[in-house]
């Protein structure tokens, strides 16, 4: 690959770029192989740098060809709550194939659950769009949140094929939404059909779901196997119409009063703590 702008920091200091200095880096990485952009990102943020999984194949691609560079890597996964029984049994057969791998599962926090669940039901997420992504807010997107504000730049597994409102991620690109750090989306000019070749090809754990017609995994209740001619995440929040299939963690969702729900319930999550 070509010779690209590593940043020097003293040892702890955090990473940061530029608009124009990951622009121009993206530029660069655009036609590089997915082992190359993970190299220059681990590389350039050091430790600061994270896989931000569910584990289902595209990360388990990401995390195998890092593993590779770097057997040590951070893992970052959430427990919701609501995963499959088949996605817990899978997380320790992937501890098990990469021992070295350093994993955080994080978890939603347990008063603002309670707050939610208290306030909307259990299985909110069936009544309407915004009670889905405020679930989905409680659950994921916010554990994620606060863990993202300790790194420099987290890896996905995004590819432009996807979805539409993936049709133009970069290889790296500044993530604004959460603080400006670097997000690493290394394969996102593949296509599904690459990705399950490498997965065959480097002998990659599978999460056992896929074996049973699912597509996209995500948590129970709210994800289904696909039909034939389906999309590929159709099987997600399968009962919405001309709703965004993403739980807020990679874009952000415009839907009108959702964000006044979420802020009552963080405050009154805080005051349940004794916090202000
Ligand atoms: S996927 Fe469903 S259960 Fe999981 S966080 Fe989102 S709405 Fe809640």
């Amino acid at each position: 690959m070509t010779q690209l702008e590593i940043p020097a920091t003293a040892a702890g200091e955090r990473v940061v770029f530029d608009d124009l200095e990951i622009g121009e880096i993206a530029v660069d990485l655009d036609d590089q192989e997915p082992e190359d952009v993970i190299e220059w990102a681990l590389e350039a943020l050091g430790d600061r740098v994270a896989i931000v999984t569910a584990l289902q194949a595209d990360g388990m691609v990401v995390l195998d060809m890092a593993a590779q560079i770097r057997p040590d890597i951070r893992i970052v996964t959430v427990d919701t709550g609501r995963l499959p029984q088949e996605t817990y049994a899978f997380i320790d057969e992937v501890r098990e194939h990469y021992p070295r791998v350093r994993w955080d599962v994080l978890f939603p926090d347990a008063a603002e659950v309670q707050v939610m669940v208290r306030q909307h039901g259990t299985d909110l997420f069936r009544r309407s769009v915004q009670q889905r992504l405020l679930c989905c807010q409680v659950r994921k997107v916010q554990p994620l949140t606060r863990a993202l504000r300790e790194l420099d730049g987290w890896f996905t597994g995004l590819r432009r094929d996807q979805w539409a409102s993936r049709a133009a991620i970069k290889k790296v690109e500044l993530d604004h939404d959460h603080g400006g750090i670097v997000k690493v989306n290394a394969l996102a000019d593949w296509t599904h059909d690459e990705v399950l070749d490498y997965i065959r090809e480097h002998d990659v754990p599978s999460h056992p779901l896929y074996a049973q017609g699912y597509t996209s995994i995500g948590c129970a209740p709210c994800t289904r196997p696909i039909q034939e001619g389906e999309h590929d995440r159709a099987g997600r929040w399968w009962w919405e119409k001309n709703a965004p299939k993403e739980c807020g963690i990679h874009c952000t969702i415009e839907t009108g009063n959702f964000e006044h729900e979420v802020e009552a319930i963080f405050a009154e999550a805080r005051a349940a703590r004794g916090e202000s």
